[in-house]
């Protein structure tokens, strides 16, 4: 064949970094701290409402394309519940087959060939595919470590957004580096959606892993912000089943509907018995979501001390499951590789038996070479374990 077999559009779109690493992983038994997926099911009751409906018939086959009733309407009440964000179940929230195809289906609903849409960068690896497959333009801007995080310079964002700008891609609890918009970045980003008649597609996936008693703020609730928002979340972050593969998404009907057309050629629907479980799941107390809270706080806390204890500088994430370290300082004791994450990750796995993920793959400029990112929602022996590893790299 003489012609490239793939579209243009796929270029540099090949395996992705979560499979690689995870490949990785099995490939040299090591300990996966790399792809985020907890090593624990969560709570058995929901996987026991899965099997009672797959032996009921609930969902066996196919499913309304917009999600089953039960699920739409206990996504408005968690919305209303947590948010005080009243959503109407028939044309204010859609069903979507994880978190993933809701992103994909906004930005082809959304985004005509040559718009341009802006990422926080790092920014996590299916929107740049996502705006790919829509023909968009990916308009970086870069999230700068500020000692404590990565903050949002609000300037930057302004000077980003041209003429051509038809969305922002936003996602708090951020993946990578675990960091949560203040409230003052937030309102900045809603003044400036509005101001410029931008659409906002907020990837709210890790919105119940947050820590230090911190909440949740979602940008659709600041002022002007429900008319031009799509919130997505997934079940797979918040109650630990990542292979059922359950996401929604929620916003104005006009928006809901032009997502709910693309997503029936992407899938039509999917993830049938599942759907039951995850609306019982989503009336589970509020102690569900506290202890999930309070367990992942500790975990956080035990492999953010082990990676400084094994001379890596960790950024201690306010959210999500996942922990961004500098590699920088272990040169200085002598470790090789550590100046380039994606060197310093394939080589990880034969120094010690760990994997980990680089940041460098969420990043167009080189503003994230010398970070790598760890995910810590795996037993408390299994991070002890890692640590003893990550400390004989200097030892
Ligand atoms: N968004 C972010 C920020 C993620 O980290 C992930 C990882 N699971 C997803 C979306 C995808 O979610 P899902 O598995 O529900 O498709
Ligand atoms: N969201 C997961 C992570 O960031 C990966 C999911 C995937 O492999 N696509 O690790």
């Amino acid at each position: 064949m003489s012609r490239a077999l793939f579209s243009r559009r796929l270029s540099g779109l090949d395996t992705t970094i979560f499979s690689e690493m995870s490949a990785l992983a099995v490939a040299t038994g090591s300990i996966n701290l790399g792809q985020g997926f907890p090593d624990t099911d969560g709570p058995t009751c929901i996987r026991e409402a899965a099997v009672e409906a797959i032996r009921r018939g609930w969902g066996n086959q196919y499913p309304p394309a917009a999600g089953i009733p039960e699920l739409r309407d206990a996504v408005a009440r968690h919305q209303e519940h947590w948010y005080q964000l009243p959503c109407d179940p028939d044309s204010e929230v859609l069903v979507t087959t994880g978190a993933t195809e809701a992103v994909a289906a906004a930005l082809l609903a959304f985004v005509n060939p040559g718009d341009e849409v802006i990422v926080l960068e790092p920014y996590y690896d299916s929107y740049a595919a996502g705006i790919a497959l829509a023909d968009g333009v990916r308009v970086p801007v870069t999230l700068h470590a500020d000692g404590d995080g990565f903050g949002l310079n609000l300037d930057e964002l302004r000077a980003a957004v041209t003429s051509r700008t038809r969305a922002i891609v936003l996602n708090t609890p951020h993946n990578p580096t675990g960091g949560v918009r203040t409230r003052e970045e937030l309102a900045g980003i809603a003044e400036l959606a509005c101001e410029r008649d931008l659409i906002v597609i907020t990837d709210e996936v890790y919105e119940h892993l947050i820590f230090d008693g911190r909440v949740h703020l979602p940008i659709a609730t600041f002022p002007g912000m429900w008319d031009r928002t799509v919130t997505i979340s997934s079940a797979g972050k918040t109650f630990s089943y990542t292979g059922w593969k359950v996401g929604w998404l929620t916003g104005a009907p006009r928006l809901v509907a032009a997502v709910r057309s693309v997503k029936q050629y992407l899938t039509y629907a999917g993830s049938g018995p599942f759907q039951y479980a995850i609306a019982e799941a989503l009336r589970l107390p509020d102690s569900h979501f506290a202890s999930l809270q309070a367990d992942l706080q500790h975990k956080r806390d035990l492999l953010v001390a082990g990676l400084h204890s094994a001379g890596f500088e960790p950024i201690r994430p306010a959210g999500t499951y996942f922990i961004t370290a500098d590699i920088r300082p272990l040169a200085a004791r002598g470790v090789p590789d550590c100046k380039d994450g994606q060197v310093f990750c394939r080589a990880l796995p034969a120094m010690c038996g760990v994997v980990a993920i680089p940041n460098s793959s969420f990043y167009d400029s080189t503003a994230g070479t010398h970070y790598v990112r760890f995910s810590f929602c795996k037993r408390n022996e299994i991070l002890h374990e890692a640590v003893e590893r990550l400390q004989t790299l200097t030892s």
